[in-house]
């Protein structure tokens, strides 16, 4: 069944990434950093019509959880958010920017963290579409 205007929510089957995620992330959580966890494939919306290794990152249950309903977000968990939003996977940049503009609602040190980030204007652009979802 197609979800098209679904924000959350994979619909592919992204198995077939798992292997090239796996070298990428070095079974890190790709926001969090956690280890020795389980990893979940997430894709970062808008969803491509195709499945897109880049649009694909690496996380663990508790950002996975948290990214699905951020209203339930945990802001202390994501200071983790001061590494990653310099990632070198857009992917990875820009879901890590998408949190932290949720969490920047709530507190100071993220909205003074979102004045710091920078972007490439592909990464600025595909941050806008997902924010407009
Ligand atoms: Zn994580």
């Amino acid at each position: 069944m197609a979800r098209g205007h679904s924000r959350h929510g994979a619909h592919h089957n992204l198995n077939h990434f798992g292997k090239e995620l796996v070298r990428r992330c070095s079974a890190h959580c790709e926001l969090c950093d956690a280890q020795g966890v389980k990893l979940k494939i997430y894709e970062v919306p808008p969803i491509p019509a195709d499945a897109m290794l880049d649009h694909c990152i690496m996380i663990c249950e508790t950002c996975y959880e948290q990214i699905e309903k951020p209203k339930r977000l945990d802001a202390d968990h994501w200071r983790c958010l001061y590494n990653s939003i310099w990632n070198d996977t857009p992917a990875v940049k820009v879901a890590a920017l998408a949190m932290l503009d949720q969490v920047a609602e709530r507190e100071a040190w993220a909205a003074e963290l979102r004045e710091q980030a920078y972007m490439e204007p592909e990464e600025e652009a595909w941050l806008e579409e997902l924010e407009a979802l």
